[in-house]
């Protein structure tokens, strides 16, 4: 006999049965036998129930999977004293009450078909009976068809008690008592009772926020903690996500919306400006189950790469639907990883669409908005201003602003993302009247006053053009009069193999001569004034660094190596323009996509609209 008892009192018991620290030999002296059911249910509690969070979990998505409308959690003491989810979805029918404790007992999967396609969120059947082996457990359910409500009790270890009959009305209650009283062994991994209150609501907010037509409420120790009716419009959503996420992740977030037939990407993307030192403020979903999934992750900060510094975290929430047969979600007990049939194809997609949104920002929405001070007056805040409407793109021009690399980079007519045409109220951005310190231009556009980083902008117009040039059609490789021998890594010299064909569509080609040296025979006319060789190495050291999925991977190198070009290449501080140069410098973050932020996310200009100066001044009080 095996139980924790027993080895509790190691010291008394038959010396058999006494196997602290187990010697082979002595594991081979047990006879083989089947385990009784409430040890294997408490084997798997190991994999399903770690803490009071996991037990609402899984009771969440089953009030989900019920179809319920609205679902309320309440808990005590973190979770482990108490913890009930109740719902209004269909019930259990009396007759299946019992067996919804059994183990592997499922109402939603019958054939093994149904693994490939499955759209609810448990089919494990795993999970009452995982947690009624390590905790006090109450039933109460009610069909639509039933006359009143049953309830099942039970104990770890116990026989399940008698059905009795209840007042609950219809849906199901199930309450979780003393979580891990019979395991002391687990109980002591608990931590404290806050502790175990913040991993809760964690659980409860995610799975809130994948479910937005669903009402929850939430409360600890009698205490109302959130609550967020059902949405119905978009308005209602961002409400909602005002509430789990905080008022400033909604004001700083893009909401955007792709929607192919086989998969849809939707939801809010925060500004760079509003990045965050951690990852706290992710959150994915695929077909509305919270995932911590590698390809998505790396996929939304490749698609933030060149607008975020790289110590920086975006921000974002986002709905993946795609076809449940190109997602398998059975990998782990808790299902927070999935793995997708074609994981390059999810990755494209999902960064490509990310990315789109992110640069499809027009200059009047691409701003930071700096918050006023605490105490300031009003006045100082700067404040978008209205999306100005939007002509037909404008043939760019360029200047001497540029120097050499302008002769060779250009935004082809017809392919800036953002092509605002002068119109009654004059261009967006306006006209140049000065500069401030030689950091900053002043302009004047039909909102008011307009004030722009010089170099941070210019930095974000020269990258942009290089990626254009550099990912066209056919950048213009030229070959080299004398090709330039370039020592590097091992691992460089590997990368430079594996990928030679992407750099060859860069306009790169390069050839290993020996195991640690490389031959460049060409490279793109625009990057021919740089220093190639350190070019090449700095290419390479990413690409052969990188833990980023492979796809991408190699522009997401050559982001970062281009964003250190720009920076080199974009107008200094301190540097005199004339008007015409300034002019032109407005015209060209006009036509540049993602031209809010510098490549380091910071931004580039603000505007500061005609009634803020008013008040600024107290006019018109
Ligand atoms: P699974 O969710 O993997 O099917 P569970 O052990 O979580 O397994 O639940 C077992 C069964 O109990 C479910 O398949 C479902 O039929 C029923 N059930 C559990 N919770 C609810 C609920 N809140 N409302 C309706 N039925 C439920
Ligand atoms: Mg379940």
């Amino acid at each position: 006999m095996v139980s924790a008892g027993v080895l509790g009192k190691a010291g008394k018991a038959a010396p058999r049965t006494i196997r602290l620290s187990p010697t082979p030999s002595q594991l081979i002296a047990m006879p083989i036998k089947v385990l009784p059911d409430h040890l294997i249910n408490q084997i798997a509690a190991g994999e399903v129930v770690e803490r009071p969070a996991s037990v609402a979990k899984e009771l969440i998505e089953n009030s989900l999977d019920a179809q319920a409308r609205t679902i309320q959690v309440d808990a005590q003491e973190g979770g482990i004293r108490l913890l009930r989810v109740r719902d209004d979805g269909v019930g259990i029918p009396r007759d299946e009450l019992n067996l919804a404790l059994s183990r592997h007992a499922t109402s939603k999967i019958d054939r093994l078909e149904d693994l490939e396609q499955i759209c609810s969120l448990g089919f494990r059947g795993e999970a009452l009976p995982s947690i009624a082996a390590v905790a006090g457990l109450d039933i109460v359910s009610r069909t639509a068809a039933d006359e009143y409500a049953w309830k099942v009790s039970s104990s770890p270890g116990q026989p399940v008690g008698e059905l009795r009959p209840d007042p609950h009305p219809q849906g199901t209650s199930i309450s979780v008592h003393e979580l891990f009283r019979s395991v002391p062994a687990r109980r002591r991994f608990l931590r404290a009772e806050r502790t175990e209150f913040g991993h809760l609501e964690t659980t409860v907010r995610r799975l809130a926020l994948a479910r937005p037509d669903v009402g929850f409420a939430l409360t600890h120790n009698g205490r109302e903690v959130w609550k967020v009716p059902p949405a119905a419009g978009r308005a209602d959503q961002e409400r909602r996500l005002a509430t789990l996420c905080g008022d400033e992740f909604v004001e700083n977030a893009l909401f955007f919306c792709r929607d192919l037939e086989q998969v849809g990407l939707s939801g809010w993307l925060a500004r760079p400006a509003f990045s965050r030192a951690q990852a706290d403020l992710q959150y994915a979903f695929i077909n509305g189950r919270f995932v911590r999934d590698r390809v998505v992750v790396s996929a939304l900060k490749s698609a933030y790469s060149d607008v975020l510094h790289g110590s920086r975290q975006p921000a974002y929430l986002v709905n993946l639907r795609i076809d449940p047969a190109e997602v398998d979600v059975n990998v782990h007990p808790t299902k927070h990883e999935v793995r997708f049939r074609d994981g390059r194809r999810a990755f494209d997609f999902l960064r490509s669409t990310a990315r789109e949104a992110l640069g499809a920002e027009r200059p009047h929405q691409g701003m930071h908005v700096p918050r006023p001070r605490a105490g300031g007056p009003a006045a100082h805040e700067f404040r978008p201003t209205a999306q100005l409407p939007l002509g037909e793109p404008r043939a760019p021009g360029y200047g001497g602003l540029l120097g050499k690399e302008s002769a060779v980079a250009g935004v082809a007519e017809g392919q800036s993302m953002s092509g605002p045409a002068a119109d009654a109220g004059g261009p967006p951005l306006g006209f140049a009247m000065g500069q401030i310190q030689g950091i900053f231009i002043i302009a004047q556009n039909a909102e008011g006053l307009v004030l722009v980083d010089m170099h941070a902008a210019h930095e974000r117009v020269v990258l942009e053009r290089m990626k254009l040039h550099l990912q066209g059609e056919r950048p213009q490789s030229q070959p080299l009069l004398v090709p330039i021998d370039i020592e590097v890594s091992l691992t460089a010299a590997d990368a430079a193999e594996a990928q030679s064909e992407a750099l060859l569509r860069l306009g790169l080609e390069l050839r290993r001569t020996s195991p640690e040296r490389l031959q460049l025979r060409a490279a793109p006319a625009l990057l021919q004034n740089w220093d190639l060789a350190a070019l090449v190495r700095d290419l390479l050291d990413d690409l052969g660094a990188s833990e980023e999925a492979d796809a991408g991977r190699l522009e997401h190198a050559l982001d970062s190596v281009l964003g250190n070009l720009a920076c080199r290449a974009a107008v200094r501080a301190g540097r005199q323009l004339n008007l015409t140069e300034m002019n032109e410098l407005l015209r060209q973050i006009e036509q540049t996509p993602r031209s809010g932020q510098c490549n380091h996310g910071r931004p580039t200009w603000v505007q500061l609209p005609l009634d803020a100066m008013d008040q600024l001044f107290l006019r018109g009080r």
